[in-house]
């Protein structure tokens, strides 16, 4: 697939950072082309239209899932929801607390983001161990939305995130 190879040729990988024996896969250079970040929206919007009947949000992962998430939300004609990192998001909110390799962070979102059953689809630019889309599914799940799937643009495979997220479905554009 052509919009495929384009999205691909535009990550590039940064051995040792942040810090050493971590390869660091940037996305900057797809968000410069225009022509490769319309094709990341085309494949997401593609496989959303083929596989959901009914979407009524994307929701955003802090802080790349805000790149990709309101043009695709655009695309399909619905809204877009942001979860933020704790403390940035004013009036009433709801939060979970989720475990990073050293210590924990919080997630969180307005508590009147999602009504309880509107269907959404998270997104961020990459999967890794899974636990940030994991907390976010738990904040959906607190607020009684239906979580249809997660998007990412990368999928870090040998971290097994997938299978962190399972019953959830997983879709990435490209697999390291
Ligand atoms: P996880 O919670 O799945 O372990 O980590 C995923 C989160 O870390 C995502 O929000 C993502 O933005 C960030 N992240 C971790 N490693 C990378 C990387 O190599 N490249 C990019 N672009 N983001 C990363």
């Amino acid at each position: 697939d052509s919009k495929l190879q384009l999205v691909v040729s535009h990550i590039r990988a940064f051995p040792d950072f942040p810090k050493k024996g971590i390869v660091f896969r940037d996305i900057c250079p797809l968000l410069k082309d225009a022509a490769a970040l319309s094709a990341v929206i085309d494949l997401f919007e593609d496989h959303v239209r083929i596989n959901y009947q009914q979407v009524d949000l994307i929701v955003g992962l802090d802080a790349r899932g805000f790149l990709f998430g309101p043009l695709l939300a655009q695309r399909l004609g619905v809204g877009f929801v942001l979860v933020r990192k704790k403390g940035k998001l004013p009036g009433a909110t709801v939060a979970v607390t989720y475990d990073l390799e050293y210590g924990t962070a919080e997630a969180e979102i307005q508590e009147d983001a999602v009504a309880p059953g509107q269907k959404v689809l998270l997104i961020d630019d990459l999967l890794a161990t899974g636990g940030t889309l994991y907390a976010a599914c738990q904040l959906m799940r607190k607020q009684q939305a239906e979580v249809l799937g997660c998007l990412v643009v990368i999928e870090l495979k040998e971290l097994q995130g997938v299978d962190k997220l399972k019953p959830q479905r997983v879709f990435s554009l490209v697999q390291y």
